[in-house]
């Protein structure tokens, strides 16, 4: 592989909310010297209000749910973090992300383990064999023992864990970490308890934490017993098993105090793999080909609510990408130049003259690039793995000012694009219903319909409960079912029919009485 392809880290964060995300991907750009900080409630407080000017709903609610792609570079790597939204109600824009990237960091709270969120989120990681790297936050808290965590998450994700560093006591009793890997300790600035991270002592015995001042007895005795049992318990560390996603190295850290935050970015600069291979329907394209290939995992609508823009976000998966080259839109089988692609640092943009594979690079365009599609120089290739998941509600929706229908339309396959919400028109006729998978999502829809398009709408109950997509192996089959259910048919924006069902029961009904069709909770995008 070129050297300048193999020193990529393309990587997600995934945690449960309130996990430390945020605060964790703060001081990795931090430490990756992407951005200044002065103090850590004040950025953040900052980093609120410059995200929220193109999203209202972020400020009103306090959540993040967009993705976004920060890229930084630390000691000859070049780190792409790709962004997950937090929120439950967002997971669908989450899988599309973790389909963009090669490794993931999976952050959990000291005090919590494995929440519900995680839990979903690595399996999916799990489906994709997506190497993870395990960081336990929050360690300056009081939080569950050591070796307890590690054998609940051990056996709740059946996970292979090898601990990479220790803390030496938690909550009132933190009084550092323990850099397994190259024996030594990281202390807190002048010793003082809650202070941030601040020096680094060498250990000839990892015993000699006992020598430390500051460190008592009791307090070196647990964490020295825990190390042990945790080594005589646990696997040793294998890149292999690694690499195929069983095997997860953990560290323990303070994202809040720093603690942690560089050993995190060595891990990744030293295990996680370069840009990965990636399937087509047609064949696997690797990395170091010349020929540059890329999809679209992502579209997102008004970044600049001042350009009305739509910006694609395309994950390169081989060659040296340059600006102004013409691509092949294989989709619509036509070529488009790439004359303005941009690169992402935090809240700011950069015209980007040649990015490499494993990069992400944004497309502005008109709704050309759709979620899913394939860009390559020539070969008519389709990379596959981008879901899209049946929604879990579905509402009607009622514009106020029948004259805005037109807008209204723009609107919602604008949102629809970016995962937003899905929009299904009944083929009998009638007014389109919106399919999200929690309710936060049609929050989120209402708002920026009315702020970003000047449309106001309601939502009113749909007769529907379920959407399903439907096949069958023989077309006369399929006809006679669509024939028998004209009303409770309608289509995707891709074209595709789904089954709307009043209820669980009359679905598995409808499928008990149709052996033939075929119901799909998942469908595979493009
Ligand atoms: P997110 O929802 O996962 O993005 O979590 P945030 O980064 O917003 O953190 C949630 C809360 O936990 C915030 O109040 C943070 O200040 C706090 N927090 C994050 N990391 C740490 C940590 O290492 N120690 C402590 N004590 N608090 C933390």
């Amino acid at each position: 592989m070129p050297p300048e392809i193999a020193r990529r880290r393309t990587f997600a964060i995934i945690s449960h909310p309130d996990a430390g995300k945020t605060t964790l991907t703060e001081k990795l750009l931090y430490f990756g010297g992407a951005i200044q900080m002065a103090g850590a409630v004040k950025a953040r407080g900052e980093r609120r209000r410059t995200r929220s000017d193109w999203m209202q709903i972020e400020q009103q609610r306090g959540i993040s749910v967009t993705s976004s792609v920060m890229t930084f570079e630390r000691n000859g790597i070049v780190y792409n973090l790709l962004d997950t939204p937090g929120h439950s109600d967002f997971s669908e824009d989450t899988y599309r992300t973790l389909s963009a990237v090669d490794a993931a960091v999976m952050v959990m709270d000291a005090a919590k383990g494995i929440e519900s969120q995680t839990r979903k989120l690595f399996e999916v990681c799990r489906l994709r064999d997506i190497p993870i790297i395990t960081f336990i936050n929050k360690i300056d808290r009081e939080a569950e023992d050591p070796l307890t965590l590690l054998d609940q998450i051990a056996a709740d994700l059946a996970l292979d864990l090898v601990p990479m560093a220790w803390p030496v006591g938690m909550g009132t009793d933190f009084r550092g970490v323990l850099d397994l890997m190259s024996n030594r300790i990281l202390l807190p600035e002048n010793g003082e308890r809650g202070a941030s991270f601040g020096r680094v002592e060498p250990l000839s015995d990892l015993a000699d934490i006992r020598k430390i001042e500051g460190i008592d007895e009791r307090i070196a005795d647990r964490a020295l017993e825990g190390v042990e049992l945790a080594q005589g318990a646990l696997p040793t560390f294998d890149i292999e098993a690694f690499r195929e996603g069983h095997l997860s190295p953990v560290f323990f850290g303070s994202a809040l105090k720093n603690f942690g935050v560089e050993q995190l970015l060595d891990a990744l600069a030293q295990w996680a793999p370069g840009p990965l291979p990636r399937k087509a329907t047609q064949r696997t394209v690797e990395p170091g080909e010349d020929q540059v290939t890329g999809f679209v995992f992502k579209v997102q609508a008004n970044m600049d609510p001042n350009h009305r823009d739509r910006v694609a976000f395309v994950r390169l998966c081989s060659g040296r990408f340059r600006r102004g080259m013409k691509l092949l839109h294989v989709r619509d089988n036509k070529p488009m130049t790439v004359s303005s692609p941009t690169f992402f640092f935090g809240q700011g943009r950069e015209t980007a003259d040649e990015a490499y594979a494993g990069d992400i690079i944004g497309v502005p365009n008109h709704g050309t690039l759709r979620v899913g599609d394939t860009l390559t120089e020539k070969e008519g290739l389709k990379f596959t793995g981008i879901p899209n998941f049946a929604p879990e509600l579905l509402r009607r929706v009622v514009i106020q000012d029948a004259m805005k229908a037109k807008q209204l339309n723009r609107a919602l396959d604008d949102l629809a694009e970016e995962g937003i919400v899905q929009v299904f028109t009944p083929i009998a006729g009638g007014r389109q219903i919106l399919g999200v998978v929690g309710q936060l999502q049609f929050e989120v829809l209402q708002s920026r319909v009315a702020n970003e398009y000047g449309v106001p709408v309601t939502l009113e109950q749909s007769p529907f409960e379920l959407a399903r997509w439907f096949s069958a192996d023989d077309p006369a089959k399929l006809q006679k079912f669509v024939d028998a259910h004209r009303g409770e048919i309608a289509t995707d924006r891709d074209g595709a029919m789904v089954f709307l069902a009043e209820s669980a029961w009359m679905l598995k009904y409808k499928g008990e009485k149709f052996p033939d069709i075929k119901f799909a909770a998942l469908r595979e995008r493009g």
